[in-house]
């Protein structure tokens, strides 16, 4: 017998349950970083991508690098769970504050269960890597593993854009991948939905003084999710991805 077979035996199914279920893994994953209280005192210095203001903590500027929860724990602090890395605007990846209570988690996950039953038809995927370091296509690679089995959810990639509903874009936006991305986001059918997967791609993060990057996406394609992560998780990103579902079945973003 094959060592693939016992190894299955003898483990049983590792697919998560989660959005349907909750799943401890989940919850106990290591959010973005959360302000404790104001933190308008702050040195600017402290943060290497200036994600800290006296608005609190940007989340879609923040690579998770930590050098403020190592050097100020009084003021920040790691969130846990998947709930709230993306966004429909760039605005509300900016917070002072997470409301993490028991109640808003259950209905964040009551609906992101609720557009998954809903979902009447496969979602396809295009992928375009915009200058990434490499880490965001990891964890994307791991929603194609039998732990998080993006297949189970009826969403798929495609390579083809003319196939695609959901453009799913990694990166710092090089500027030499402007062209290649815009191409590919009006090779796509409509409804379409855009999304920025990780703060490379939602701000630039280190990167985004350089004249090598746009600086995040947002300037080459119209960005319709913004999530954030430095990496973001495969929780993170399926989050997004079920919030494109609900957003195409109402109708995503007719622009032609
Ligand atoms: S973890 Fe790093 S990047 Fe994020 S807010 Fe703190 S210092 Fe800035």
């Amino acid at each position: 017998m094959s060592i693939w077979v016992l190894r299955g035996l003898r483990d049983g199914v590792v697919t998560t349950r989660w959005p349907a279920r909750p799943d401890e893994y989940a919850e106990s994953w290591r959010g973005p970083v959360r302000a404790l209280g104001p933190v308008d005192s702050v040195d600017p210095d402290l943060c290497p991508t200036g994600a800290i203001s006296a608005q609190g903590v940007d989340r879609g500027r923040c690579i998770l690098c930590g050098r403020c929860v190592a050097e100020r724990p009084d003021l920040f602090g790691w969130s846990r769970g998947v709930t709230g890395p993306a966004a429909l605007t760039r605005e509300q990846l900016i917070i002072p504050e997470l409301p993490e209570t028991d109640a808003a988690v259950a209905a964040a996950r009551a609906g992101l269960a609720e557009r998954t039953r809903a979902l009447r038809r496969s979602v396809h995927v295009r992928h375009v890597d915009a200058g990434s370091d490499g880490s965001e296509e990891w964890e994307i690679q791991a929603l194609l593993g039998p732990v998080y089995d993006l297949h189970r959810l009826g969403v798929f990639f495609t390579a083809s854009p003319r196939h695609a509903d959901v453009l799913l874009v990694t990166g710092a936006g090089a500027r030499g991948m402007a062209d290649p991305l815009r191409t590919t986001y009006e090779a796509m059918p409509d409804p379409r939905v855009v999304i920025a997967a990780g703060t490379d791609a939602v701000s630039g993060g280190l990167l985004a003084r350089s004249e090598a990057t746009t600086g995040g996406v947002i300037t080459t394609v119209p960005v319709d999710i913004f999530l954030a992560g430095s990496p973001p998780s495969p929780f993170g990103i399926l989050t997004a991805l079920l919030i494109a579902v609900g957003k195409l079945a109402g109708g995503g973003r007719e622009t032609r």
